[in-house]
C-alpha cells in the first residue's frame, strides 16, 4: 500500500536520513527538527502539508530518526515516500502537547536544527519547550548536501528545464499589441500546467515600464506596438523541483536604444554561463556579467545579483552575488539572469538554469536568447 515509483527512490534516496544524522553529529548539533517544506522532502521525499498542527521529522545526532504526524494525517505519511525508511511514526492526538513530546523523546541537548522554513509560531513553541536550548537553522547541516544535486536531481532539474522551455516557445504566439500582461499571464499560467508542471510559481509579463521592474507580475496594462516584454515564468514539477527561466520578447521592432542594450545583456548573459566550471566562485560568475554590462555604462541598471540556487525551491543556496566566495562544484545548480532596467521606459532580463559539470556549465534552458520580434 505504498506509492512509491523507482523515481522517489532516485531522486529521493533512503540513505538521506543516515547522511543528515552524520552531518548533524559533525556540526555538533543535538538533532535536526524538520518541519513540512524542502528540507523534509528532501530528506524523506514526503511532500507533507504545512499545517499548524506539528509535523516534525526528529534526526538525532545519536540513534534513530523518528517523526511525530498528528493522528489525522497518520495515513499520508504511511502512504508517503517516507514510509520507505523505516521510521517510527508517532501519531498525536488534538489535546497532545507535540512540542512536549518531541522535547521529551531528544532529552538533555545544547542545540537543535530547525527547518529553515518552519513557521515562527513553531520555532517559538520549540523555544518554550526546550528552554535553554540553542536553536540554529537546520540549513547550517543540509546546505552541502542540498546544494551538490544528484544525477537524479539534475536529470529532474533538466527536466524541469524542458517543460518551461516549452512553455517560452509558446510566447510569442501569446503576445499581441492590444492584449493585457494579465490575459496574456492567464494563458501562459495554463501552458505551465499543460507543459507538466504540478504547480504555476510565478507568472511574470512586464511590458514596457513594467518591464524595469524585475518582479512586477501582472497587471491590466495593455500591451502597445513597438514595446519590449519581459517574461519569467516558473512552477513546480511532479519530482518536486522547480523551473525558472526569463526571456525578453518585442512586441513589433523595438526602440533603438533598447535593441543597443539588449544586445549588451545577451554578451553578458552568455559571459558569465562562460564562466561557469569547478573552482570558481559564485561572486566570480557575478562579475563576469557585471563587468560588461559596467564597461557598456549600464552598471548602474544591473539592480540585483546574477543568479541563485535551485531545487526544490525556486530561491536557494548557492547566491551567486558578490561577496560569495563558495567555489562552485560539479552538481551545483543555479540560475544565470542578468538584467537592465531603464525606470519608466523598459526593462530586459535573459535568464536560464545552469548545471556546474566536471568541466564547465550546462545551460537546462535553451531556447533563443537573440531578440525575438513578435
Ligand atoms: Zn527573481
Ligand atoms: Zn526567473
Ligand atoms: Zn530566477
Amino acid at each position: 500500500m505504498v506509492d512509491v515509483t523507482t523515481t522517489s527512490s532516485d531522486l529521493y534516496p533512503v540513505t538521506r536520513v543516515a547522511d543528515a544524522r552524520e552531518a548533524t553529529a559533525a556540526a555538533g548539533i543535538d538533532a535536526l527538527l524538520l518541519t513540512p517544506g524542502p528540507d523534509l522532502r528532501y530528506l524523506t521525499g514526503y511532500d507533507a502539508l504545512p499545517l499548524e498542527r506539528l509535523t516534525c521529522l526528529v534526526v538525532p545526532a545519536e540513534g534513530e530518526a523518528f517523526m511525530v504526524v498528528p493522528r489525522l494525517e497518520l495515513p499520508a505519511a504511511e502512504h508517503s515516500p517516507a514510509s520507505r525508511l523505516g521510521l517510527e511514526f508517532v501519531p498525536w492526538d488534538e489535546t497532545d502537547d507535540p512540542y512536549s513530546l518531541v522535547a521529551r523523546r531528544i532529552g538533555p541537548a545544547a542545540t537543535v536544527g530547525l527547518a529553515d522554513r518552519m513557521w515562527a509560531m513553531q520555532s517559538l513553541r520549540f523555544r518554550a519547550v526546550m528552554p535553554g536550548i540553542e536553536q540554529v537553522l537546520a540549513g547550517s547541516v543540509l546546505r552541502e548536501m542540498r546544494m551538490r544535486k544528484s544525477p537524479a536531481e539534475v536529470a529532474a532539474l533538466r527536466e524541469a528545464g524542458a517543460a518551461i522551455d516549452v512553455v517560452h516557445a509558446l510566447v510569442p504566439g501569446l503576445l499581441k499589441a492590444g492584449r493585457t500582461e494579465r490575459e496574456v499571464g492567464k494563458d501562459i499560467a495554463e501552458a505551465i500546467l499543460a507543459a507538466g508542471h504540478a504547480t504555476v510559481d510565478f507568472v511574470i509579463v512586464g511590458s514596457g515600464p513594467n518591464g524595469a521592474s524585475p518582479h512586477h507580475e501582472l497587471s491590466d496594462r495593455v500591451i502597445q506596438a513597438g514595446e519590449p516584454v519581459v517574461v519569467d515564468i516558473g512552477g513546480q514539477m511532479p519530482s518536486g523541483y522547480c523551473s525558472d527561466s526569463t526571456r525578453t520578447y518585442s512586441v513589433g521592432e523595438p526602440p533603438a536604444d533598447f535593441a543597443a542594450y539588449y544586445e549588451v545583456l545577451r554578451q553578458a548573459q552568455d559571459a558569465a554561463c562562460a564562466a561557469v566550471r569547478p573552482g570558481v566562485s559564485c561572486e566570480s560568475v557575478d562579475a563576469a556579467a557585471r563587468q560588461i554590462i559596467e564597461d557598456a555604462g549600464y552598471g548602474d541598471r544591473f539592480i540585483h545579483r546574477t543568479g541563485h540556487g535551485i531545487g526544490l525551491e525556486t530561491h536557494e543556496e548557492p547566491y551567486i552575488v558578490s561577496g560569495n566566495t563558495e567555489p562552485l562544484a560539479p552538481g551545483f545548480a543555479f540560475s544565470v539572469e542578468p538584467g537592465i532596467y531603464l525606470a519608466g521606459r523598459h526593462g530586459a532580463r535573459i535568464e536560464d538554469i545552469l548545471v556546474c559539470t566536471e568541466t564547465g556549465g550546462e545551460r537546462l534552458n535553451n531556447q533563443p536568447r537573440d531578440l525575438v520580434v513578435v
